[in-house]
């Protein structure tokens, strides 16, 4: 049996993936070596009859517990995570109020969480002997595949055996350097493959900043921490800030970490980057790669060999020790806010990560979250701007299309197909919005405007069809549907961005002899799919683009002149706080795909209410006005930024059941903090989507003036809530909520 030397024996205390807030102590694997045992490393243990993968977390010598049972086995030599990954992902466990061994398994790529052996990967190495570095560029002219060879070796060092077969280094050649002892093969650990394979677009100089440029990034230091918020329209040169800011942290022997939002890890993306750094090595983190893949880049990156770690949300957790600085780009994308398991948001860990590390954090979007913003004005983050766009590209023109009382064809108004119809026979593009995003119908009149309102609360009802009810989701109000207009009787009502298909229907129909891209997720289900089908608008023939929120951004598409806005109430009314923000960065980011070449764009965008004052100041002044006038909203309705905010949530089955179960949630949190003007509750209510696959979702909120009380309020109420015997029922906290 394995002791600590002094004779006791050693106690591997482990982080666990299992719903319970503590660590599990084991015994060490049968014959297992005390010397080899080290924190950060991966054990099999049982676990209430399975088989589990397990993080070491520290050694001891007592265990409260009398009968130990002995872990299984011992999966890594060297450690995943060093000491300051593993406090980073304690801080997380803490603030989000989630079991550190499901931190751990949301750090580890799937294959690494399944307990596969991280030397697996292991990799063949081409690399020039002593002989072959001596050679000139010029020598093996007479054999040009074998100089083709040589010279890449020459100019980016030692290259991995798949990736010599992505570049089309055959066989031959490789046998023919070997065997004159040119070359030689080394085993070693994986590293990235270089990205580029883009010849033409390498080392193509990179434009002069101009002057704003320049400011930007004078401002942010080189290695202190720092958060800077850089706010710029799309197309005023952010992207290339990060390049600058990057190549100043890989002159400096430092990694750089880019999150980006699930949709914005394109091909496109991917290539820019590639293209500026030719031979260093570019980690790419994100869900379209195959286990291994993803694996063996996460391995890299933790192994010091990525100099650029690109990455969707999880990507935060990849173990960097020579980390120079964060990106986080589009900040204020939704899909940075894990949304199930542990809900972390990795655009806040951004910051605790570079807090750690001491170095910039930089987060850029042209539509920032209230959340930043509110940093930025409140002085605690630097607030940078970029004002004009860095190309030629004009800003487009957008006009509102009043609806109310039009004959709409399947939600278009007329003048808006004609434009669509001019556009296309123009020769251009037209670009059709349609937005379905974290939609929460409420019932309007088509003929007067008449909306479901709530008695009690400044918020529309929302339609609720299993139940035929109207209900508030903010006090619970609730009324039977109804099937004429209550204000001026007209039987023509609807759910407001209802529709949708057919309006798909319609276009695709009405504009036949052009080809009409739908992009949504049913259509794109990789990254190739969605740069495959928007092959031919790249190419630049007139065709009609249709689709979601993924169309709004990431796509450079010159050829784009009209873009049409079908419907921006929704978000406008839901019963969601944070539907307006939503909308406002909805609507600028599509707007700023219109007129991206040389050609205008317009915007058409088409509205019930074109008088709404929040809808008049988006499309008068721009989303900073825009938004500067929600953050107002929020301080005078206590919502977040202003305060802060967790919800604890319940699914099951069983509507009662959930119902319930929060209900007693609430009396035990009211018993713990009563309710005061500091610290409110709300709820049970529905969730906005109220049934999710067969289970009904409910949840209480609460606000709270500081942060640190509502912590400790959630610290104790998981404690009560992890007596839950109902296995049928889920719960959970959600910290910092970005959705009812
Ligand atoms: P953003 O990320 O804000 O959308 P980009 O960095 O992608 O903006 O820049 C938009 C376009 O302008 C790109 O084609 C980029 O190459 C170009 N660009 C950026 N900065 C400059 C500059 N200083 N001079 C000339 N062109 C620039
Ligand atoms: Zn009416
Ligand atoms: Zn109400």
């Amino acid at each position: 049996m394995a002791t600590d030397g002094g004779g006791k024996p050693a106690i591997l205390r482990l982080a666990v993936p299992v719903p319970l807030r503590r660590l599990f102590d084991y015994l060490p694997p049968q014959g297992s070596d005390s010397a080899q045992l080290l924190p950060g490393q991966r054990f099999w243990v049982p676990f209430g009859g399975r088989k589990l993968v397990a993080v070491l977390e520290d050694i001891v010598s007592e265990s409260p517990l009398a009968e130990l049972k002995p872990a299984l086995e011992q999966i890594d030599v060297t450690p995943l995570f060093d000491r300051q990954s593993r406090a980073f992902l304690h801080w997380a466990a803490d603030y989000y109020q989630a079991p550190v061994g499901e931190l751990y398994a949301a750090a580890l790529p799937a294959a690494l969480r399944k307990g596969k052996l991280a030397d697996h990967w292991a990799e063949q190495w081409l690399e020039l002997t002593t002989e072959g570095k001596g050679l000139p560029e010029s020598a093996l002219a007479r054999a040009p595949k074998q100089q083709a060879l040589l010279q890449l070796l020459l100019r980016d060092g030692r290259q991995s055996r798949p990736h010599l077969k992505t570049l089309g280094h055959s066989a031959t050649a490789i046998r023919a350097l070997l065997d004159r002892s040119l070359a030689q093969w080394t085993a070693g650990p994986t590293a990235p493959p270089p990205l580029s394979t883009d010849k033409g677009a390498a080392g193509a100089a990179p434009p002069r900043l101009n002057e704003e440029q320049r400011q930007v990034l004078d401002a942010i230091p080189a290695d202190r921490f720092t958060v800077s918020l850089l706010e710029g329209t799309t197309g005023s040169g952010k992207t290339e800030v990060y390049l600058r800011l990057m190549e100043r942290v890989l002159a400096d022997g430092r990694q750089a970490l880019l999150l980006v939002p699930e949709i914005g890890l394109t091909p496109q993306t991917l290539r820019r980057i590639a293209a500026r750094f030719p031979g260093r090595s570019i980690a790419a983190l994100h869900s379209g790669l195959a286990e291994g893949e993803r694996a063996r880049a996460w391995l890299s990156a933790a192994a010091d060999q990525a100099d650029i770690v690109i990455g969707t949300r999880s990507a935060i957790f990849t173990p960097l020790h020579k980390l120079g600085t964060v990106i986080v780009d589009e900040e204020h994308d939704g899909s940075f806010k894990q949304q199930d398991g542990v809900r972390y948001s990795a655009r806040d860990l951004a910051v605790v990560l570079g807090r750690n590390a001491g170095v910039p954090v930089l987060l850029g979007s042209a539509t920032p979250s209230l959340e930043s913003l509110h940093n930025a004005l409140n002085g605690r983050y630097q607030h940078l701007r970029l004002r004009h766009r860095a190309g030629d590209a004009r800003p487009p023109q957008i006009h509102i299309v009043p609806t109310l009382g039009q004959q709409l064809e399947e939600g278009f108004a007329p003048q808006v197909l004609r434009h669509v119809g001019e556009t296309l026979a123009r020769g251009e593009q037209a670009l059709v919005f349609i937005n379905r995003r974290g939609f929460a119908p409420t019932l309007a009149c088509d003929d007067c405007g008449w909306l479901a309102d709530c008695p009690h609360c400044s918020s529309k009802l929302t339609l609720h069809r299993r139940q035929r009810q109207l209900r508030c989701h903010h006090c619970d109000y609730r009324r039977p549907l109804v099937d004429s207009c209550p204000q001026c009787h007209s039987r023509s009502l609807s759910a407001l961005g209802a529709g949708t298909e057919r309006s798909e229907a319609l276009l695709t129909h009405r504009f036949a002899s052009y080809p009409v891209i739908r992009v949504d997720r049913d259509t794109t289900a990789s990254k190739q799919a969605l740069d495959k089908l928007l092959a031919p608008a790249r190419a630049g023939e007139p065709c009609l683009l249709l689709g979601t929120q993924m169309l709004a951004k990431g796509h450079h598409l010159p050829r784009v002149t009209l873009v049409v806005i079908q419907d921006a109430d929704g978000g406008l009314f839901s019963a969601d706080f944070r539907a307006p923000e939503r909308t406002g960065q909805l609507l600028e980011q599509v707007a700023g795909r219109a007129g991206r070449g040389e050609l205008a764009g317009r915007v058409l965008v088409q509205s019930r209410y074109p008088e709404h004052p929040l809808l008049q100041l988006l499309l008068e002044k721009g989303y900073g006005a825009f938004a500067r006038q929600l953050l107002r909203d929020r301080a005078v309705a206590q919502l977040p930024p202003l305060r802060a905010m967790a919800l604890v949530r319940a699914e099951c089955e069983e509507a009662k059941w959930a119902e319930e179960f929060l209900g007693e949630a609430r009396r035990q949190l009211e018993a713990l903090a009563p309710p005061s003007p500091q610290l409110q509750y709300l709820g049970p209510v529905p969730a906005l989507l109220e049934r999710k696959s067969g289970r009904f979702r409910f949840y209480v909120q609460i606000t709270a003036e500081k942060r640190g009380a509502l912590q400790a309020l959630l610290a104790r109420l998981c404690q009560w809530a992890e007596g839950n015997r109902n296995r049928r029922l889920r719960w959970a906290v959600d910290m910092d909520a970005q959705e009812l």
